[in-house]
């Protein structure tokens, strides 16, 4: 069964954002709509442009814009709305999201901003497995 409504979490790692080519792919083969979501921390905040890996996006000012980007490079001829959220628990606030906004499937990578060091999956992943109650795919990177 396609997902109408597919929420792509972002923390702008390489992880996170090669997701992306996966979720376009996807969309554009199952006509969803596709929100782009970033949750930053108020009290950590670290804008876009000093984890963003690309070049090209070196100048942007705002999560928004980042998102943005984002979008026109990997999301082309997809709906797509871009949520940037204020909260110190990016997995909580991603599950709630999801579930106010009818998303039928959560998409993250299995790895972010902290690396492929750890063992197992990321925190935000596996706490996004664990809780929500929409489907989740892990893109494995
Ligand atoms: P982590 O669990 O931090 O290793 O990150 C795994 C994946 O969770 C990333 O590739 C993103 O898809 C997602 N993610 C992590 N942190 C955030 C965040 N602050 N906002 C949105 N998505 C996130």
């Amino acid at each position: 069964m396609a997902a109408k409504h597919i929420l792509a979490c972002v923390d702008f790692s390489e992880y996170s954002t090669r997701a992306l080519v996966e979720v376009g792919e996807y969309a554009r083969a199952n006509g969803s709509k596709v929100t782009l979501i970033h949750v930053s921390d108020p009290q950590a905040f670290v804008p876009p442009q000093a984890i963003l890996e690309s070049a090209a996006a070196r100048d942007e000012t705002s999560h928004e814009d980042a998102l943005a980007k984002l979008r026109d490079q990997h999301l082309a001829d997809v709906e797509v709305e871009v949520a940037v959220l204020a909260d110190h628990a990016p997995a909580k606030a991603i599950c709630d999201y999801a579930e106010k906004h009818g998303v039928d499937l959560i998409i993250v990578g299995s790895h972010g901003r902290g690396g492929v060091e750890r063992w197992l999956i990321g925190s935000v992943a596996e706490r996004v497995v664990r809780h929500a109650t929409a489907n989740v795919y892990v893109v494995r990177l």
